[in-house]
């Protein structure tokens, strides 16, 4: 039985390939190659539910992570046919799209920052944006990182990170995706960069929690959205 198992190597459910990476959601084995592509359709039609406009301004928000990086670069990929602007912010301790954002001519501020919370970068995004013209935010939360702030900070009572969703229009196109699968798209960038997301500690015990409920994280983030949602029309309504 156990040489049996050594021998398995999992086969790419879309295109028969060796597969590296078993996706939690489906509960399919993949290979990197479809991988990306399934990130990037992800990516796409999370983008369309925001629903972005002819001429439209759209503002990557990046935290100097793997996220960010890759959000920024797919979001050009998909994004540079149609009329609209692209354009980045990064709020990190380091400078990382700086280069990226030179090399595709698209507009780049960057400000030195260190945030301790989702709830702190989204406020520091907040005070950052005061008075821009109604963007569509990019915002480059991975599905563990949505997961950690629902869980360690919504749901705990700290609800004003979610001003964001009530005063922009935002998008989350990683939202589905893992940290885990990026980090296998992005090998180089992953090993060199400070730990995926922001607390440690919430980290760890979504690590842990997950081991016994695989689809936690994904319930989380459900349950993130059908609030944000709510809150949105509400607001609408009271206004
Ligand atoms: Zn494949």
């Amino acid at each position: 039985m156990r040489e049996r198992r050594a021998a398995y190597m999992p086969l790419c459910h879309k295109c028969g390939r060796y597969a590296e990476y078993l996706d939690v959601e489906s509960g399919r084995w993949l290979c990197a190659k479809c991988i990306a592509s399934i990130v990037e359709y992800k990516f796409l039609r999370g983008i369309r539910l925001a629903k972005p406009r002819r001429g439209d301004n759209l503002v990557m928000v990046c935290r100097g992570d793997l996220q960010s990086y890759y959000a920024l670069k797919t979001l050009i990929k998909v994004e540079k046919a149609y009329e609209v602007t692209i354009e980045a912010i990064e709020l990190a301790p380091q400078p990382l799209c700086e280069e990226l954002c030179e090399e595709e001519g698209i507009k780049y501020c960057f400000e030195e920052a260190k945030h301790d919370t989702y709830t702190d970068f989204r406020l520091a995004v907040l005070a950052r944006l005061r008075g821009a013209r109604d963007p569509l935010l990019v915002m480059p939360d991975a599905l563990e990182d949505l997961a950690v702030y629902a869980m360690s900070e919504v749901w705990l009572g700290d609800l004003r990170g979610l001003l964001l969703d009530m005063l922009f229009r935002v998008s989350y196109p990683l939202s589905g995706v893992s940290v885990k699968a990026l980090a296998l798209l992005e090998p180089r960038l992953a090993a060199r960069l400070p730990p995926a997301y922001l607390l440690a500690s919430s980290r760890e015990l979504l690590e842990e929690l997950s081991r016994s409920t695989p689809s936690l994280p994904y319930s989380a983030v459900e349950a993130l959205f059908e609030l944000t949602a709510k809150l949105r029309k509400k607001s609408i309504k009271t206004s």
